[in-house]
């Protein structure tokens, strides 16, 4: 339970003084949700519908959803001798007060027995939104039994407490009733901006957040609801109110017939900006791809998609012109740009920069040999130098069968040393690879990971000790 602020408090408390259920929402209730709380009751006389209380035939089995071919609500079919059934649904009431919304969330019962329903409802959670904060208030009728709620109908006396952000998943939902905000909103920056119309066809997406952005920027729903930019008024807390209509939208106030004929999304309008051109069919493909933006610092991106730009090869693109910078190619080339067989191209260049990067070790590892050769080391037997060549690296890894190659870019960059030691007599046979790092051996390998003899590792600890301690070794 979270810690409740003075101003939530007084909040509460004014909530409770103020919020009723009103005549309206009773009646949008028996209107929209206890229709559905009725059943389809078969007999052997055929079906009957308790919500029309008309009969017809059907073919129906029980415990099917069935459409009443009368009053065309879709509901349970039963047994005529049915004793009890229990319906649940949840709806939520938006108010206004004080400078917030507050979504209030009820459950609704219907409870059908011995041929007759009775209807009740609760209150069991608020969500208060605010501009910068959205509090999540649960009522004591909300019970959680191991991790199973329910609403408890006996409850006296409702009390609410705070809970954390981490429960709003599974809290606000139900169909909204609308009726009250008009008479909350009246005299507020906020009693212009038809609200319901505006967003009750996006109340699948989280509706508190939708009116979070309302409270942030009004001027702007409002306006973008006027010219019936819904999609946009949506995200109308992304639009700065002054300067042009090009300071505000990213487009010339010619674009505007175009952007409200379609409706055009915040990612449309996104695209519009950078192609400038009025075609929604291109508009809405490109929507489609994940890394437009990035693309367009490369090409023109209708020419692109003419040229065979699609969203299941769009990161083929993206690599490829990653690859061609990193080759420092002519990004104004139009052969490089509009490649003919994207694949083809994107496995040359990832090549090129592959034969690169190896070169750029192989000059490194030579570079390190030279720094390193001082610590070697050699007594009448064995003898201990450092890697000489990548070459020297991956004939080791392959027949010793260790993994010591992959090690190349790290021993390349001094993040760490390796040393071979060999028996003297045959200075070209791999015998045991040695990686140091601060001055300490890390690891010494033979054939096949195997551990160094004991006449072996004596060599190596006489090494560790009178040459690398002594050195001025550093990764
Ligand atoms: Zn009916």
């Amino acid at each position: 339970m979270g810690y409740i602020k003075k101003e939530l408090q007084d909040l509460i408390k004014y909530m409770d003084e103020t919020f009723l259920v009103e005549s309206g929402v009773r009646k949008w209730l028996r209107q929209s949700i206890y229709p559905k709380h009725n059943l389809i009751l078969k007999s052997k006389d055929g079906y009957y519908c308790t919500n029309c209380k008309k009969s017809f035939h059907s073919t129906a089995r029980v415990g099917e959803y069935v459409e009443c071919p009368k009053c065309k609500e879709t509901l349970l079919v039963r047994m005529k001798t049915l004793q009890y059934q229990i319906f649940k649904d949840d709806f939520r009431i938006l108010n206004y007060i004080n400078g917030d919304f507050v979504l209030r969330g009820f459950e609704v019962s219907s409870t059908y027995s011995s041929n007759k329903v009775t209807h009740r409802y609760r209150e069991y959670q608020r969500l208060v939104i605010s501009k910068d904060k959205i509090y999540l208030l649960v009522s004591n009728v909300f019970k959680n039994y191991m991790g199973y709620t329910m609403v408890n109908y006996n409850e006296k006396h409702i009390r609410w407490r705070l809970l954390d952000s981490q429960y709003r998943w599974y809290m606000s939902r139900g169909s909204i009733y609308w009726g009250d905000l008009e008479g909350d909103l009246e005299g507020t920056p906020y009693q212009y901006c038809n609200l319901e119309g505006g967003l009750s066809p996006y109340t699948s997406e989280d509706i508190e957040v939708l009116l979070q952005r309302v409270l942030k920027n009004p001027v702007a729903y409002e306006l973008l609801q006027k010219e019936n930019l819904t999609n946009l008024a949506i995200h109308c807390d992304r639009f700065i109110n002054r300067g042009s209509f090009e300071k505000r939208f990213g487009v010339t106030k010619d674009y505007l017939p175009f952007m409200v004929k379609h409706n055009i999304t915040y990612n449309e309008l996104e695209v519009l900006q950078i192609i400038k051109h009025k075609n929604i069919k291109v508009v809405r493909k490109l929507v489609e791809l994940n890394s437009y933006k990035e693309l367009a610092q490369y090409v023109d991106l209708e020419k692109a998609l003419a040229n065979g730009l699609t969203k299941s090869n769009e990161h083929m693109y993206v690599d490829y012109f990653g690859f061609a910078e990193r080759l420092h190619l002519n990004m104004k080339d139009k052969r490089l740009l509009y490649p003919k067989d994207i694949f083809k191209s994107h496995d040359e260049l990832m090549h090129q920069v592959e034969t690169i990067e190896n070169q750029e070790i192989i000059e490194k590892i030579k570079i390190r040999y030279e720094e390193l050769k001082v610590l070697s080391y050699q007594d009448d037997k064995y003898i201990i130098y450092p890697v000489p060549t990548m070459s020297d690296l991956i004939n080791e890894s392959e027949v010793q069968n260790i993994c010591i190659r992959s090690y190349n870019e790290r021993y390349a960059n001094g993040e760490t040393n390796l040393f071979f030691m060999r028996n003297i007599k045959n200075i070209t046979k791999p015998l045991i690879a040695i990686e140091v790092r601060d001055k300490k051996i890390i690891q010494s390998r033979g054939k096949g990971n195997d551990e160094p003899t004991r006449l072996q590792k004596a060599f190596i600890t006489k090494w560790e000790n009178e040459v690398l301690k002594g050195s001025v070794l550093y990764a």
